[in-house]
């Protein structure tokens, strides 16, 4: 959804640059037609089993955001109490909302059970006790789904894969026969389904088939002992082209899972974040000044890493692109942000032209993981968030003002 047209770069019908002249920066930009056709992509690869396409909300969780995902009949994947109320008071039906999360507390699946949630994605046999006696309370047998650890390697930045042998996440799968006995004989457990979630950003779909493959084996094994299954979930992960990754299509995804479960008749889960909204947001930035030191070029701009902060905690790449005319010289340099650490950079090393002071850049891909990761380091308000529709413009959420810094403190 973005494109030049006369040297001027373009997000549906509106210029970039009009944007930050009319909303200042930093200024998060999302494309609502991007988004819709995002998730109408993913939904359709799945279209010839029951599925349910739960939104992880965690990569972006706007409002705004959400609602046009429920508009679509999209559910939702959340990790937090918090996450629950956002999902719910954004229009998701409950009956579509999945829970996972190693560390739920009593009160947030109290919020959960009340709430008539799909499904719990169970991470630890405390967890399970817990749900249990409080389901007694409602007097719920609450349909849970263990998330298994594969121990599958997803291949993808140590601090996002998820999957492996002495991971916190999930239940490693040697173990996972013993559980769902025990589960199965719990008063207030409904041993519904069977999750995994291997990691983020996976530009192959190999290690979804190597989980698929052992989530298989597992429910062999269950059928054996009596155990049927309604619900798969493979969770989310599927990766998005930021540089030159060569990235998959849910198509593929489906092909490598699908193919597993032939004899399964159930509903398929599948928890997409990042492939939902992350191509569907831009970063724009501004160049406050131009430095040279030590022979290095900078551009000093006025978003940082509490705006931005996968390029310094995931040494994540996001494209920087002039929003003007881009046919300049090109030279070396750093774009950097105004907070006082070393690691506050947008991108390091890049062949860009040493832009005016005033001009726009925008920084792609920054519609996961960004404003949702955002924070007020060095006292910086958190920036608008715009959503762009044809030629119309939405604000979705304000910039946040020097008042908003000090409101809950005393
Ligand atoms: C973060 C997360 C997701 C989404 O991952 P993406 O890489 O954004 O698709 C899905 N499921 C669970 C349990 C998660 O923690």
């Amino acid at each position: 959804m973005l494109y030049f047209i006369k040297n001027q770069l373009y997000v549906e019908k509106v210029s970039l640059g009009s944007l930050g002249r009319r909303f200042g920066t930093p200024l998060f930009i999302y494309s609502k037609q991007q988004l819709i056709n995002n998730y109408i992509n993913f939904d359709s690869a799945f279209s010839s089993v029951p599925h349910l396409i739960c939104y992880a909300i965690k990569a972006n969780s706007n409002f705004s955001i959400l609602k046009t995902l429920a508009k679509q009949g999209a559910g939702i994947d959340i990790t937090s109490g918090g996450e629950l109320y956002r999902a719910l008071r954004s229009g998701f039906s409950p009956k579509k909302i999945v829970y996972a999360g190693i560390g739920k507390t009593s009160e947030e699946i109290e919020y959960a059970l009340k709430s008539n949630i799909l499904m719990f994605n169970v991470e630890s046999i405390e967890e399970l006790h817990l749900i249990n006696r409080l389901g007694n309370r409602y007097r719920r047998k609450m349909p849970i789904a263990f998330r298994i650890n594969p121990h599958v390697d997803a291949h993808t930045h140590k601090y996002i894969t998820t999957g492996k042998s002495g991971s916190k996440f999930g239940i490693p799968y040697p173990e996972a026969l013993d559980v769902y006995r025990f589960a199965s004989r719990l008063k207030n457990i409904d041993v519904a389904g069977i999750h995994c979630h291997i990691g983020s950003q996976l530009t192959s779909v190999k290690p979804f088939h190597l989980s698929a493959l052992r989530l298989a084996k597992i429910m062999g094994s269950l059928s054996k002992n009596g155990i049927r299954l309604r619900y798969v979930d493979m969770g989310g992960g599927l990766g998005i082209k930021y540089h030159n990754e060569k990235t998959q299509t849910p198509k593929d995804l489906s092909n490598a899972v699908l193919s597993v479960f032939k004899d399964f008749s159930g509903t398929f889960i599948f928890e997409p974040g990042r492939y939902i909204v992350g191509n569907t947001g831009v970063l724009l930035v501004k160049v406050i000044y131009r430095k040279k030191a030590d022979g290095k070029n900078f551009l000093i701009v006025d978003g940082g890493m509490n705006d931005l902060i996968r390029p310094t905690l995931y040494e994540a790449y996001h494209e920087i692109i002039p929003v003007g005319n881009h046919n300049r010289k090109k030279v070396k340099l750093d774009v950097v942000g105004p907070i006082c650490e070393t690691g506050d950079f947008l991108g390091k090393g890049r062949l860009l032209p040493l832009a005016e002071q005033g001009e726009y850049l925008a920084v792609m891909g920054a519609g996961a993981y960004s404003m949702a990761m955002s924070s007020q380091y060095n006292s910086r308000v958190r920036a608008a968030e715009v959503m762009v529709d044809g030629s119309n413009v939405r604000v979705i959420r304000e910039r946040e003002k020097y008042q908003d810094l000090t409101a809950k403190e005393k």
